[in-house]
């Protein structure tokens, strides 16, 4: 067994790192200087994107979006129910009503067709998340939200460095969110990003982040001097520092490289699980290339003599970091309260009976990958039928 504790993500940060932190503190300006521009066109860059807006973390981003995105109340939101609850929670902050469609059991991903059959004439969005990584099936999304006149926020928080057919995710809807918490690819402590060739949304999405505060002199309605500024709508303090987009500058450059070993570990979890019979590993959709943010097992009930929670508490107990995602966010109390029902989306309810998400991170050594191997297909083992 382990002696330490391997925890499930973790960030990577090196001496270079550091000294750009370290820089921006003996500067003039630590927070909506210039490194944040420097900051928002290096990711604009990395995605193929027209415009990149920094926000203060991910969940104010989609926030941002969903205001831009003129979501209010009365309008539907279509997402799926296995994601992190923000996904959820940012058409609520605007007033929307949150609508769930189940996944496809392959890919854990929202289904298309589940989306089609949850379109109402109140339908204004839908967020798909590239859940663990993998690309949500894009073009059918698009042909629905063509067909309807819907916008479409992709949550990326698990794909930065993820491909849809041969193109990095990031500019192939009306807006994307990437999210800079530790966890994900690269981080900037807490921080969050929209990028969007839109740039009406852009717009929006700079004045929201700030109040709703705007200087630019051909917006104001009138203009008392060189001093006067306009609220022109009830905005957020959402600013990224500069302290975290130099962070983030600095981790940017090491993003390939930490892409390209999370694919690395998930290829050697792949072999190493392949053959068990206990488990079933992700499956790949033939469009996408993922980004591997997780790396998700999920449990063949039928062939082992425990639950989930057993197997989950024995790897605990051999000090890997196991953490299941996601609880699905329609059974939570807060949307319970709200009246969503759990036997509601079957196919995700049956996934979180089954699924554990390991360790996976690039500063992970192939010592830490072999000891999840070995403690994984050990405590199978015991309690296989
Ligand atoms: C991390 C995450 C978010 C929120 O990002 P924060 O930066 O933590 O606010 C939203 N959606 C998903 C799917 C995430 O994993």
């Amino acid at each position: 067994m382990r002696n330490t504790y391997l925890p499930y993500g973790q960030q990577w940060l090196d001496e270079e790192d550091i000294q750009a932190v370290v820089n921006i503190l003996k500067g003039n300006y630590l927070t909506t200087g210039p490194t944040i521009a420097k900051f928002e066109e290096c990711v604009a860059k990395y995605v193929g994107s027209k415009y990149a807006v920094a926000f203060s973390n991910g969940t104010a981003a989609l926030h941002g979006a969903c205001f831009a995105a003129g979501i209010e109340k009365g309008d539907e939101v279509i997402t799926t129910p296995i994601t992190f609850a923000a996904s959820a929670n940012c058409v609520r902050y605007v007033g929307g009503t949150v609508v769930f469609a189940d996944i496809n059991e392959d890919s854990y991903n929202i289904d298309p067709l589940e989306i089609e059959r949850k379109i109402t004439s109140n339908t204004k969005a839908i967020i798909p998340v590239h859940f663990t990584g993998q690309p949500a099936q894009l073009d059918e999304i698009h042909a629905i939200a063509k067909k309807h006149n819907l916008i479409v926020i992709e949550d990326a928080a698990h794909a930065l460095g993820a491909e849809y057919k041969g193109v990095k995710i990031g500019a192939l809807s009306d807006m994307t969110m990437f999210s800079f918490h530790p966890v994900k690819h690269v981080t900037t402590g807490e921080g969050g990003v929209i990028t969007t060739n839109n740039e009406f949304f852009y717009k929006k999405l700079l004045q929201f982040r700030s109040h709703g505060i705007t200087r630019e002199r051909s917006n104001l309605l009138k203009n008392d001097g060189p001093w006067y500024y306009d609220m022109q709508f009830l905005g957020f303090n959402f600013r990224m520092t500069d302290i975290q987009a130099a962070l983030g500058i600095s981790q940017l450059r090491k993003l390939d490289q930490f892409v390209a070993r999370r694919r690395e570990i998930s290829q050697i979890y792949n072999e190493a699980f392949q053959n068990n019979e206990c488990l079933f590993i992700p499956t790949q959709h033939v469009d996408g290339i993922s980004s591997w943010h997780l790396y998700i097992i999920k449990l063949n009930l039928d062939k082992i003599s425990v639950t989930r929670k057993e197997i989950f508490e024995a790897l605990l107990a051999q000090n890997i970091g196991v953490n299941v995602h996601y609880i699905p966010v329609h059974t939570l109390s807060y949307y319970q309260e709200l009246g969503y029902e759990e036997g509601s989306m079957p196919k995700a309810e049956e996934l979180y009976e089954a699924i554990i998400t390991l360790p996976l991170f690039p500063k992970m050594s192939n010592e830490d990958v072999e000891d999840v191997i070995n403690s994984v297909i050990m405590e199978l083992e015991k309690v296989k039928k």
